[in-house]
């Protein structure tokens, strides 16, 4: 059965009955509702229920902090509509999906692994895959509840092909079902694009891609569509990777036109013994942007992805120590 959504003193729109829960009906019929990473985390989608009934679909969500919930707060990402309702939530434009998301059964076809702890997994919808680099899809896995956040590291394309660079978390649950129990074939719930970290091709300014960890898919694709331009201006890409065998960037990047000159990699390592025989930087790698930027930070647009350490130590020397505007701001924080 479908709801009719009214937001206070906005537009009104409808979530049918096979929406998994308000943020994606809001989303999907083209609302610009406030959120970040959809999955319950990080508290972008919060509203407040003025009339009506709503599930909880996750009741100890950590998007919301107890202050929230004592004042009735609520995840849109979180709550299903059961019947017509009215929220009260602060839209904005900048939200509205720049490419519509749509729900779809996907096949995995083949899970390559790049390191001890991260693989390649290639899926296909009958759909053209159509996003934009840099956003990130909901994928529903066998028996785990709740959906898990995903970004695509390859390029929109007619095949209906969508890449996936994931690292298996200890003791997480969906990763766990992607490395060790979905054998190729299997059939999932994929659900995209989701996500404004997205790339912007008519900048004049260059980018930096800052990635850490598994942070390196969002980065990846960000990457092969600024190099595939016809004329690609300059892209320093920092990788931030515990040691030497965690680095898997650079047999992506090296294929790309441009790599070692307008394409500059910054491989940094944060746990390396001094008798490892890397001769790289070492440190955190927001730490070696200063070291390697030959601009102003504020001349460039940057993207980045990756645990919230590190999301906010970027944040920090951007936003607060070099000024940069945060319309070149752009990144996504893996909760
Ligand atoms: C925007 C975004 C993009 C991401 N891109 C990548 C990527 O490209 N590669 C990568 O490796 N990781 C990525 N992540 C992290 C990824 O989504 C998972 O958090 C990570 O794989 C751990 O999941 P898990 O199931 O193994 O761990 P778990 O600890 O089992 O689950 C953690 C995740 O599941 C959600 N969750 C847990 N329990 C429930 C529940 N009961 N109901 C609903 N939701 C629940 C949490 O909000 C959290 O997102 C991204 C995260 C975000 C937010």
């Amino acid at each position: 059965m479908e709801h009719t959504i009214r937001i206070e003193g906005g537009e009104s729109f409808v979530v049918t009955a096979d929406e998994p829960n308000l943020l994606r009906g809001a989303l999907r019929a083209g609302v610009g509702f406030p959120h970040e990473c959809s999955v319950g985390g990080c508290g972008g989608c919060r509203f407040e229920l003025i009339e009506g009934e709503m599930a909880t679909l996750w009741e100890a969500a950590p998007g919301l902090s107890a202050r929230d919930r004592k004042r009735g707060k609520r995840l849109a990402c979180q709550s299903r509509p059961l019947s017509d309702c009215t929220v009260r939530v602060r839209t904005g434009d900048e939200y509205r999906p720049p490419v519509p998301p749509r729900q779809s059964t996907a096949t995995l076809l083949a899970r390559r692994q790049l390191t001890v702890d991260m693989a390649e997994f290639t899926l296909r919808t009958a759909a053209p895959a159509e996003f934009l680099p840099g956003q990130y899809a909901l994928l529903q896995l066998p028996g785990v509840v709740g959906a898990r956040a995903y970004s695509m590291s390859n390029l929109a394309n007619g095949d209906g092909v969508w890449q996936f660079i994931i690292r298996r978390v200890p003791g997480g649950a969906g990763s766990a079902a992607l490395h060790d129990t979905l054998p190729p074939g299997a059939a999932l719930a994929l659900d995209g694009p989701y996500g404004m970290a997205y790339f912007r091709p008519d900048s004049r300014r260059d980018a930096v891609c800052i990635a850490g960890g598994s942070g390196l898919a969002p980065m990846l694709s960000v990457a092969r569509a600024a190099m595939s331009r016809a004329s690609p201006g300059g892209l320093d890409f920092f990788y931030g990777a515990r040691t030497a065998a965690d680095l898997c960037a650079l047999p992506f990047l090296d294929q790309l036109p441009g790599f070692g000159a307008q394409l500059r990699f910054h491989p940094v390592l944060s746990q390396t013994a001094p008798d490892d025989g890397w001769r790289g930087a070492r440190g955190f790698v927001h730490e070696e942007l200063a070291k390697k930027l030959v601009k102003p930070f504020a001349d460039y647009d940057f993207y980045f992805a990756g645990p919230p350490p590190m999301i906010e130590s970027v944040q920090q020397l951007l936003m607060i120590e070099h000024q940069v505007p945060f319309a070149q701001i752009h990144f996504d924080r893996f909760v």
